[in-house]
């Protein structure tokens, strides 16, 4: 049975690379029915905070990424990580180790002066623990293999080789009885039976050393799959401005989660030329082993056409929930939900169809939605000011009346019918009298179609923001 796990450490919000790397192993969980475990590696006290935690779960549930059992603290487990490294010493395979700080950087300094990584001579390993000087702690070293390789079987990168030349005899506790980040993901991953561990590459060589903990223990290796990062739509590491960010940063961006799942999916993985996929497509199609060694491109525009698809695929019903329970996240969402009652609740729903077309997030949805939650007299912007120039102001007031003159039931077809006799009637264009009719509607230059306008404000609200422009 399978059992992957999704570590972050929790020095930060969830970032879009963790979230893929969440996605990964949770598609990958789901595929072969198994389960996704959740660790919080929060062993490095001084850069771990409750609220990073609290903004990872909260992450991870937006994305609707879910996790089996309980989150497993990394810092709660130290007892044991200690314990399994006293264990490795009563085995003959770990070290007590009291080299001094000044013997350490003095081992550093020959290195770097002959241009290699630094490098742990091995002074203690084969030393009598009775040598260790009175009162001293030592550090609980590991001891590497001397000659050879260590391979490991990368289900992404391959077999990739490192020879053991290179992995000196690393710590594996600490001289205060923590457990260094190496050693505790090894003992977590045993402890907790996972099978799979699928992570960024820049743990890769990590893996090497991990497996030399693994073999002292006699324990399994998990299959291991390293998954290239993220970079940015030009190749070059993935910054801030690429779209390094939070993935609350996304939510307030208004990408839907499930196009944001879509998107990262895709990003290294690919099924054919299916560019759309439901969860339950990628749950079905995914294979760990499908994803490409090269590093994955991230590219706003893409996301952001993808999302504008899954918006306008989206029945109003449905995206009208999902706009209303993300209004609290989005900018200028607030706002908008301050003022939405049943009234503007209906009218927004009647104005959905026209929205979407023009919207390729919430936070362009919730713009051109902007008209129906503003008080009069309202705020009109520069561009829609231009429009309100000139004889405009005139055009508006033959517009108006003809408007007011409408019998009938108010709809987008009966106002297109006044609107077009007036506009012929006058021998104006029909833009020359629409343009300013939307300005005077929206305080905007752009929006749904005006007659959809006209339609979703009802009479009352039409005439008396086309008449706070001409008095
Ligand atoms: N905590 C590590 C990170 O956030 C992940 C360690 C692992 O997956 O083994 O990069």
């Amino acid at each position: 049975k399978v059992v992957t796990r999704f570590a972050p450490s929790p020095t930060g919000f969830l970032h879009i690379g963790g979230a893929r790397t969440a996605l990964f192993n949770w598609l990958y969980a789901k595929h072969t029915g198994g389960k996704m475990l959740l660790r919080i590696e929060d062993t490095d006290r001084e850069r771990s905070t409750d609220a990073a935690t609290a903004a990872i779960l909260d992450g991870l549930a937006w994305l609707g990424l879910t996790w089996d059992g309980e989150p497993v603290s990394q810092l709660e487990r130290a007892p044991r990580h200690r314990a399994v490294a006293e264990e490795l010493v009563r085995l003959g395979k770990a070290y007590y180790c009291y080299a001094t700080p000044a013997e350490l950087e003095a081992m550093r300094e020959s290195a770097r002066a002959k241009g290699l990584p630094p490098r742990y001579d091995g002074r203690w390993r084969d030393r009598d623990p009775s040598e260790a000087p009175a009162g001293a702690k030592g550090a609980i070293r590991i001891k590497a293999p001397a000659g050879g390789e260590t391979v490991v079987h990368d289900r992404v990168q391959g077999e990739v080789r490192f020879p053991n030349k290179d992995l000196d005899d690393f710590i594996i506790l600490r001289s205060d009885g923590n457990p260094t980040y190496m050693h505790a993901v090894v003992v977590d991953d045993h402890d907790m039976g996972i099978t799979h561990i699928i992570r960024g590459d820049d743990h890769l060589t990590n893996a090497a050393r991990q497996m030399v903990i693994y073999r002292a223990m006699d324990w399994d290796v998990p299959s291991m799959s390293h998954i290239p990062l993220i970079h940015g739509a030009d190749g070059a590491k993935l910054s801030k401005r690429h779209g390094a960010l939070g993935v609350e940063a996304y939510r307030a961006m208004g990408y839907l989660p499930e196009a944001l799942l879509n998107y990262l999916a895709r990003l290294g993985w690919s099924h054919g030329d299916d560019e759309v996929m439901s969860i339950a497509d990628m749950i079905a199609w995914f294979d760990i082993g499908d994803v490409n060694k090269g590093a994955a491109r991230f590219d706003f525009a893409k996301l952001e056409a993808l999302n504008g698809v899954y918006m306008r695929r989206m029945n109003d019903a449905e995206l009208l929930d999902i706009f209303i329970a993300t209004l609290p996240y989005l900018e200028g969402g607030p706002a908008i939900a301050a003022r939405l009652d049943d009234t503007r609740k209906a009218q927004l729903l009647a104005a959905l169809p026209g929205l979407k077309e023009r919207a390729k997030t919430l936070v362009e949805l919730a713009d051109g939605a902007a008209f129906l939650f503003v008080e009069r007299p309202l705020r009109i912007d520069e561009k829609a000011a231009a429009l309100l120039g000139g004889d405009a102001r005139e055009i508006l007031r033959g517009a108006h009346a003809a408007l007011k003159a409408i019998s009938g039931d108010w709809t987008a077809e009966a106002a297109e019918a006044a609107i077009r006799e007036y506009a012929v009637a006058g021998g104006h264009k029909l833009g020359a009298v629409a343009q300013p009719l939307r300005a005077a509607l929206t305080g905007k230059s752009t929006s749904p179609g005006v007659f959809d306008v006209l339609a979703v404000l009802g009479r009352e609200a039409s005439l008396a923001r086309v008449a706070d422009q001409i008095d």
